[in-house]
């Protein structure tokens, strides 16, 4: 229709066909299907091993320039590339996309089901709630911090006899140690299996975590920009007996259960992951983990639901994998490792799976070929970047004038570049918008072509739903078919300061990078560790390829400052913070609450 109608009256005016058809025109079993009422149903991980001989579909990666705060339409090409894939070439194909947080929901870049007649429906679905995956982070999450102060608040308060009988209850007069236990004592050296051998001072070592209030890295979440939560104080009830430490809520998506969701492989995976998790460290400097406050299991158990893949559908009646979603920023701005291989089963070797990175090339992009790929082993076929008029007009510097967008388009030239420097070939999509001429439309797609895409097409899906997407869809099926040549940017094995330095300079474009003391004292203490050897996701601005949030097109001449350096050791990833940029609560621009949100009608 024109004018198109919003996002909510175009979702709302399509009827989805019921979950369980979809699931069998893709070729689920009915047993393979748990539904949560008739438009959504998670999809077991036992379809990895019916299908482990079928081989993979094309891998296509949709990232973007760096965008203005609204966005600029990666979910939509995503979406409107397999609409015009399935619907239009009539090629198997799956959209994989992330799972909104509330946060940005209900902020000023509202939610994240695409829009216009590129959209997953229903919409209300997609954004709030879905198949309860942020929940069960969330309540998983919140019993590692309620363990952690439990825990600090028994050793502080008991005997060791009288923690010995509570971590290794006596069940018919039998005390035993649990498997986790046994992996405990086996760490501190001591080699018994019968609790009742052990030492006096054995006991005392095994009980005590010793963990130091002060170095308790956890922190709670909650999946909404509660800004009065960002900094509290927890055990003031007289029951905690002056046990009170200042702490704060994250946004739940940021949580590393959030990381491992998404990086996961399968239930013994996510266990392990869930187990070297490292809360804090004890007065004598030791991490400590998971694993050591004995809560594993009962993360395990509230996330085996939250594992499998949630499959939706777009406008179109095509397949969409909704699963995972951290922020490209502050976290790895993927979807799950494990919808994306369920996907790239289901569609066949001539199919395409379409999958989605958070935010510009260089945040979301960089970190789904360094930390994603590395994980899964899967390699992708060809990157479409996504790009609009209106944020090359900002890289310019103002609207209305065509040098403006020509200048502007360094920002896209040089997302180009990074794409190629890990050897994918790239389609530029641009996403076109009622207000661009045909002269910009033009110019863009041509300095796109001389810069090293392979192909730069504008896409209509937005107004036209897949048919709008066709030459797109046609450039994607035409490069992927070429070949690439994938590359990691850095070696594993290399030093943390080098690979910090290698994404800083061959990415961002930085002169070099800049370690306050805090972040040197870190990553010493990582080395010692031994925690060296994993990937690094980088938490910077989005809106900038420096850390300048103001710095538009390429900057140049910079320095990039590096303010601390965490470890989420349980997702693999070291995780330097970049500038200013602030973890925790976001609080983003336009927030209040939630008048503005319709109700169902
Ligand atoms: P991203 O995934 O890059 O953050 P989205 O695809 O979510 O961006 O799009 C951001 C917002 O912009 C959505 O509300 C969407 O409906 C709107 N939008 C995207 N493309 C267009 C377009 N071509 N014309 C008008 N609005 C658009």
């Amino acid at each position: 229709l024109s004018p198109v109608p919003s996002d909510i009256d175009i979702s709302r005016a399509q009827t989805p066909k019921p979950i369980s058809q979809l699931a069998q025109e893709i070729g689920l079993l009915p047993e393979e299907l748990e539904a949560y009422g008739n438009t959504k149903a998670k999809v077991h991980l036992s379809l990895l091993n019916r299908l482990q001989h079928q081989p993979d579909g094309k891998y296509v990666l949709v990232a973007g320039i760096t965008p203005t705060p609204l966005g600029e339409g990666k979910s939509t090409v995503t979406i409107g590339l397999v609409q015009a894939l399935s619907a239009h070439l009539k090629l198997n194909s799956f959209a994989c996309l992330r799972q909104p947080s509330q946060g940005p929901t209900f902020g000023v870049k509202g939610g994240a089901a695409g829009g216009g007649y590129a959209q997953v429906i229903p919409m209300e679905e997609f954004n709030l709630h879905l198949t309860g995956d942020i929940h069960a982070i969330t309540a998983a999450n919140n019993l590692v911090a309620a363990a952690i102060d439990a825990r600090i608040f028994h050793e502080a308060t008991q005997s060791d006899k009288a923690l010995y009988s509570r971590l290794v209850p006596s069940i018919n007069s039998v005390r035993r140690f649990s498997p986790i236990q046994l992996v405990r004592l086996q760490r501190l050296g001591i080699n018994k299996s019968d609790p009742s051998d052990l030492t006096p001072q054995e006991v005392s070592a095994f009980v005590r975590l010793d963990l130091d209030p002060e170095k308790v890295t956890w922190q709670r979440v909650v999946d909404t920009n509660d800004r009065f939560l960002r900094k509290i104080t927890v055990g003031q009830a007289n029951t905690e007996k002056g046990h009170a430490r200042q702490t704060q809520f994250d946004i739940a998506v940021a949580s590393e259960i959030m990381a491992i969701l998404a990086l996961t492989d399968g239930l013994a995976d996510m266990r392990a992951r869930l187990g070297r998790m490292v809360v804090g460290s004890s007065r004598n400097n030791q991490p400590i983990t998971a694993d050591d406050l004995g809560v594993t299991g009962a993360l395990a158990v509230l996330m085996k639901d939250a594992i499998k893949p949630t499959l939706m559908q777009t406008l179109e009646g095509t397949p969409v994998f909704v699963h995972a979603g951290p922020f490209a920023n502050i976290a790895h701005g993927n979807s799950s490792v494990l919808a994306d291989k369920l996907a790239l089963k289901l569609v066949g070797e001539e199919g395409y799976v379409v999958t989605e990175a958070g935010f510009g090339a260089d945040i979301g992009m960089e970190k789904f070929f360094n930390i994603k790929c590395r994980t899964s082993g899967l390699r992708p076929d060809v990157v479409v970047l996504v790009a609009t008029v209106r944020a090359l007009k900002m890289h310019g510097g103002g609207p209305n004038n065509m040098q403006l967008v020509a200048d502007g388009c360094s920002n896209l030239k040089k997302q180009i570049q990074i794409a190629r420097l890990f050897g994918v070939p790239v389609v530029v999509a641009l996403n076109v918008f009622k207000t661009d001429t045909q002269a910009e439309i033009d110019l863009v797609c041509h300095i796109a072509e001389a810069s090293g895409a392979s192909a730069a097409v504008p896409c209509h899906h937005w107004s036209r739903g897949g048919r709008g997407s066709v030459e797109l869809a046609h450039a994607v099926k035409e490069v992927a078919s070429q070949g690439s040549h994938f590359q990691f940017l850095y070696n594993l094995q290399d030093p943390i300061v080098e690979k910090i330095r290698m994404i800083a300079q061959k990415v961002y474009g930085a002169d070099d990078i800049e370690l306050s003391p805090d972040a040197q004292a870190k990553i010493d203490y990582y080395n010692q560790q031994g925690f060296s050897a994993l990937p690094i996701c980088m938490a910077k601005t989005h809106l900038s390829l420096s850390h300048m949030p103001e710095k538009k097109g390429v900057p140049t001449g910079f320095i990039l400052p590096i303010r601390d350096v965490r470890a989420s050791i349980g997702a693999g990833f070291i995780f330097p913070l970049v500038g200013t940029l602030k973890v925790g609560l976001p609080i983003l621009a336009n927030q209040w609450y939630p008048e503005e949100f319709e109700e169902p009608v």
